[in-house]
């Protein structure tokens, strides 16, 4: 008898797509050469996505979503990987186009997996998870460009989310000066204990974009895109960067070339999904050693598969604080 386990599954027909907790069993698993107990997935605004329906996120029915998941390894035909193995994995296109985590287990591809880094449990990686593993890529672009601590202030936009809490966490324990761009100023205190020296409304950063503005910003991390990243741009100090990661806001970019060329501005496009597994490992190390995992707990509320689904619908209108994880079983 295979052995049966619970998920939430995605089916489509003509009223559209639909997501349900069901019991699958290990012959629903799709191809890969590495089985993994999941321990733990996370909610992403891309799984918010993908189980709305909102987005085309999911691009091949049934599928069951979740873009990450830490677990343990059950089984493997990889030779880098043994049963007894804790793992993590990001992106690939799970949660898309593969099976992924909101799952009791996920059969995956071994080249997908990186192995968890010592000194991290399986809840810790998923409460660091894509949003946090993202938000170190980014750290990590800025500081290969040469921004320091003493380069100037950082700002992070959407700093209440998943990406940008972990940037303020992650950026403040390296000793830069976080500034935390926000539409919710309820959570300015909340910002500030993750390590902002500054909390300022999204609003001004809404507004019209110009050409070129005050310079204020050594650099920034952005999860908006749109308007917001058209005003951070206009506000970074000659020289400075920008790691643009998501689209919150838009994926348009309403700039002009005014900040690359006559300051000299960079912007750098930070993709989790498929960066290369070296870049994975580098990222997961960093991680390790540079997030402060005691207050990451702070930003953590965990749920099970049947509480997914109402999660989703928060995490696409703004509601969700910090970083949400899915405890399967
Ligand atoms: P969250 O929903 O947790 O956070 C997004 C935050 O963006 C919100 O909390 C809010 O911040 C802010 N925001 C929402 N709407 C707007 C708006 N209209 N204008 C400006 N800011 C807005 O999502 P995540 O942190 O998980 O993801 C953030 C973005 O990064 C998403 O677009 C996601 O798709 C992308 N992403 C990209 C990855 C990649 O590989 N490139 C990987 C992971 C995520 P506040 O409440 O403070 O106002």
């Amino acid at each position: 008898m295979p052995q049966s386990f619970s998920a939430i599954e995605i089916t489509k027909d003509e009223e559209g797509q639909h997501a349900k907790l069901t019991t699958l069993t290990e012959d629903d698993l799709m191809a890969g050469d590495v089985t993994v107990g999941v321990e733990y997935s996370a909610l992403n605004y891309k799984d918010g996505l993908a189980m709305t329906g909102k987005a085309p996120v999911v691009r091949r029915f049934p599928l069951v979503p979740g873009i990450d998941f830490a677990g343990t390894v059950t089984s493997s035909e990889h030779p880098a990987f043994q049963a007894g193995d804790k793992v993590v994995l990001n992106g690939f296109g799970v949660g898309e186009v593969h099976s992924g985590g909101f799952s009791q287990m996920a059969r995956v591809k071994g080249d997908w997996l990186v192995k968890l880094p010592e000194g991290l449990t399986t809840r810790q990686a998923m409460a660091v998870g894509t949003a946090g593993y993202t938000s170190m890529l980014c750290v990590m672009a800025l500081e290969q460009h040469g921004v320091t601590p003493a380069s100037g202030d950082i700002l992070v936009t959407g700093a209440a989310g998943g990406v940008g809490s972990v940037a303020v966490l992650l950026l403040a324990k390296l000793g830069y000066r976080v500034v935390a761009v926000t539409g919710r100023m309820a959570e300015a205190e909340y910002l500030k204990s993750l390590g902002a020296a500054e909390v300022i409304e999204r609003q001004p950063f809404g507004d019209k974009p110009k050409p070129l503005a005050k310079e204020l910003w050594a650099g920034a991390v952005d999860v908006a895109g749109g308007n917001t990243l058209a005003n951070v741009l206009s506000q970074i100090r000659y020289g400075g960067a920008v790691a643009a990661c998501g689209l919150a806001e838009s994926m348009n970019l309403p700039t002009s070339v005014a900040p690359f060329i006559l300051r000299g501005v960079t912007l750098y496009g930070i993709d989790s999904v498929m960066a290369p597994i070296a870049r994975r490992e580098q990222a997961w190390q960093r991680i390790v050693r540079d997030l402060d995992l005691a207050k990451l707990e702070s930003l953590v509320s965990e749920i099970s598969l049947q509480e997914v689904p109402a999660a989703a619908e928060a995490i696409l209108a703004g509601k969700i604080r910090g970083r949400t994880i899915v405890k399967p079983g």
